[in-house]
């Protein structure tokens, strides 16, 4: 069968090795686990012309929050392994990048299409402390309904440690494209609740393994449902001004929802499940939704949720700093406890 590669064994003791004779590059500093954030598209522009605006425009939403909670980021255009193209690219990139990145603790996959709307929150990782694997999803809906929803992979959390890697050899089988593919995705379909017949897709795929080999990886997989680890954008775009009124940033659920994801648009391709005009007008709202608490450190905001265009909220002075110490989001999460 189908492999990502050489089989690696016992990287948690060559990694642990590295780390103690490179102490320039810590995996915790200042107490804080180091993430590298990866994201990318594929490497062709958008059918969509106006495709590529919006995955600029994420992207520079996800600097935005790297920057300000000091989170490495990487983007990908390239596909390492042509089986695993599309969807499935982000298995051998995410392998890739734990191999080359020893210094790196925890890796968060996240989709082109998902934009942070929560730009004060952040993620508890003590709660993650004897996990691998962080993943948004509801344990009912996996384990008594076995629905090909129970899991979000979006945007999940990967430590950098040997199961990890041993997840990824187990999770990557269904992947090479072509008929394994399109075989693999009838037995989804099949042992899946509410799936439609199509080929094998990574997140039905890794809710598959989970299900059938539950006590091999399930001691190390949290299911995270307190927050919008991936907020699904149907139900969070038209309350944003409802949270606005109510609520503030810094809360990440359904007050205020952390991450939200426009699964089933697809502005860069064809075949959405939604119409592109819909999808295209939610992600303009998240983003400027998303865009006012980082415009808001400098002063400004936009206008409405559907203007690029932005107007001052506090006038120029002759004592800026003043209005550093009351407006960096930046001081307030490293002076945090
Ligand atoms: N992706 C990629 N290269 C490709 C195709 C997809 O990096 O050639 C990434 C991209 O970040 C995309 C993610 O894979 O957001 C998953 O695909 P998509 O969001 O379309 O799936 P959905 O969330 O709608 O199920
Ligand atoms: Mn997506």
């Amino acid at each position: 069968t189908y492999t990502l590669g050489p089989k690696i064994a016992n990287w948690n003791q060559k990694r642990k090795v590295w780390l103690d004779q490179n102490p320039q590059f810590p995996n915790y500093v200042n107490k804080r686990a180091r993430i590298l954030l990866v994201t990318g598209s594929p490497p062709k522009p958008c059918d969509n012309p106006i495709g590529d605006h919006y995955l600029l425009k994420a992207i520079k939403n996800k600097i935005d929050y790297c920057r300000l909670h000091g989170i490495d980021i990487v983007y990908n255009l390239a596909h390492l392994d042509k089986e695993l193209a599309g969807y499935w690219a982000k298995l051998p990139l995410i392998r890739r990048l734990m191999l080359s990145h020893p210094e790196v603790e925890w890796i968060w996959w996240m989709d082109s299409d998902a934009l942070f709307t929560d730009m004060m929150f952040e993620i508890p990782l003590e709660k993650y402390d004897n996990y691998n694997l962080v993943v948004h999803g509801y344990p009912d809906l996996m384990f008594n309904q076995k629905s090909w929803i129970a899991l979000n992979t979006g945007s999940f959390l990967f430590r950098n440690c040997q199961w990890s890697l041993d997840l990824l050899d187990a999770w990557a089988p269904m992947g090479p494209k072509g008929p394994i593919r399109e075989e693999a995705g009838k037995i989804l379909t099949a042992f899946l609740k509410g799936r439609p017949a199509f080929e094998a897709d990574d997140q039905s795929a890794l809710i598959y393994l989970l299900l059938s080999q539950k006590d091999q990886w399930m001691d190390k997989v949290f299911i995270e449902n307190s927050y919008y680890l991936h907020g699904y954008w149907a139900g969070l775009v038209d309350r944003y001004e409802e949270m606005i009124e109510k609520y503030h940033p810094g809360l990440g659920d359904e007050r205020w929802p952390f991450v939200t994801h426009f699964v089933g648009c697809k502005p860069c391709g064809s075949y959405g499940d939604y119409p592109v005009e819909r999808c295209l007008s939610s992600m303009e709202r998240a983003f400027n939704f998303a865009d006012n608490q980082v415009l808001n450190l400098y002063g400004f905001r936009h206008r409405g949720l559907l203007s690029p265009k932005i107007k001052r909220i506090r006038n120029e002075t002759a004592t800026p700093l003043e209005s550093v110490d009351q407006n960096n989001i930046r001081w307030r999460v490293l002076h945090r406890s």
